[in-house]
């Protein structure tokens, strides 16, 4: 066998290819919508479609900020060159809030325990920080009580006298903005105006104010505030329950067919036979699993796409691979799409979502390292 030949051929058992077009066309559709400055999300590696490459497509596009949940997210994005402002929200006081600070990495601050770990780390190191006080204005998650926002602010103002430093936003996050009309948005927005007002009181002057998440920004105008930060809308995923905003899915997902077998009727498939063939038939093996992100409920009911014809999974998908049972026209080889264009009768996001009682934004940040990306 000529090896040098056969590694001119290889390809990687999957592979998913983002659509750099699909992001920047959704990054201009949420700034057009929203009319204010926004912050495109890119944590937990931009929902799997590659933070580092949707960062330069989103800024290119009109961004101005990234947003991600972790302190090691955003070194990552700076280590890759990104210069543009980034805020990170998940911040404890264990984090490396040194290195963040130094490279210049905007920190959400929820508690005093947070603004005093930063400060520390701010004289430390002889730089101030810049940092986003995190009220919650009603989802019992991350932010400030809002019985200790006045004293999270005046601690801030006393941090900002003392130079380690400078509160240059206030932010908050909702928890029912995917419903339209949810009456709980009116008393977020007035809590979060009411914080902002107690925040200037106290001396602060923030500039960035941000609320809404992609479906707020949709389809709550009231809670835009000067910035929007959006996620799932940039990876075409609509939220807001019925509705509709014409956002285009990114990611294409597919694999192959890398063995083919006839089997008679009565054919036990994969794991404890949770699968019998139910007539003459033939098998195609797939090297994709759960470790993957294919979720193990679609073992029952799941189907994939060879030719743009919907193949059912048989027996229990493995960690590594799974089993489809095809027609006879299917050859070795052949492409298989897990997630592609819906139009062309393909899987979507959405429909393994629902498959598998979860969100697409699962799906989508679900996939295994070993998918192998690249862009279209
Ligand atoms: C994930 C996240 C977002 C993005 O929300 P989408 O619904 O995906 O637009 C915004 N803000 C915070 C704090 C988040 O954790």
């Amino acid at each position: 066998m000529n090896l040098t030949q056969t590694s001119l051929a290889a390809r990687p058992m999957a592979t998913r290819t983002v659509d750099h077009g699909a992001i920047a066309r959704n990054v201009r559709r949420m700034l057009r919508a929203s009319g204010t400055e926004l912050m495109v999300v890119v944590k937990a590696d931009a929902f799997g479609h590659g933070s580092l490459d949707v960062a330069r497509t989103a800024l290119d596009a009109g961004a101005t900020w990234l947003g991600v949940a972790t302190v090691d997210e955003a070194l990552a994005l700076r280590a890759g060159g990104v210069t543009a402002p980034i805020l990170a929200w998940l911040v404890d006081p264990w984090c490396d809030l040194e290195a963040a600070i130094y490279a210049g990495v905007t920190l959400s601050c929820p508690t005093i325990e947070s603004l005093i770990a930063i400060s520390r780390a701010a004289r430390t190191i002889g730089i101030p920080a810049r940092v986003h006080l995190e009220l919650d204005t009603g989802m019992a998650r991350g932010g400030s009580e809002p019985a200790l926002w006045r004293a999270l602010c005046v601690a801030a103002a006393h941090a900002e006298r003392a130079a380690t430093l400078t509160v240059t936003g206030v932010w908050s996050h909702l928890a029912c903005a995917a419903l339209p009309g949810e009456a709980s948005i009116r008393s977020a927005v007035q809590a979060f105006r009411h914080a902002a007002t107690e925040a200037r009181a106290a001396g602060l002057a923030p500039s960035q104010l941000h609320l809404a998440n992609s479906a707020a920004a949709l389809a709550h105008p009231s809670t835009r505030m000067t910035m929007v930060r959006s996620g799932a809308a940039i990876y075409g995923i609509e939220t807001v329950a019925g509705q509709r905003f014409g956002l285009e899915p990114a990611l294409r997902v597919a694999s192959r067919v890398t063995q083919l077998r006839r089997v008679p009727r009565g054919t036990g498939v994969g794991y404890l036979h949770e699968y019998r063939t139910s007539r003459p038939t033939t098998l195609a093996l797939v090297p994709v699993g759960y470790a993957d992100g294919v979720p193990r409920i679609l073992s029952h009911g799941g189907t994939l796409s060879i030719g743009g014809r919907r193949c059912p999974i048989r027996g229990a998908i493995s960690m590594d691979q799974l089993v489809l049972e095809v027609d006879a026209t299917v050859a070795l080889g052949d492409e298989v799409v897990l997630i592609g264009d819906p139009e062309r009768g393909e899987p979507s996001a959405l429909e393994w979502a629902t498959a598998a009682g979860t969100v697409p934004h699962d799906i989508l940040s679900g996939f295994g390292a070993r998918v192998h990306r690249s862009a279209a």
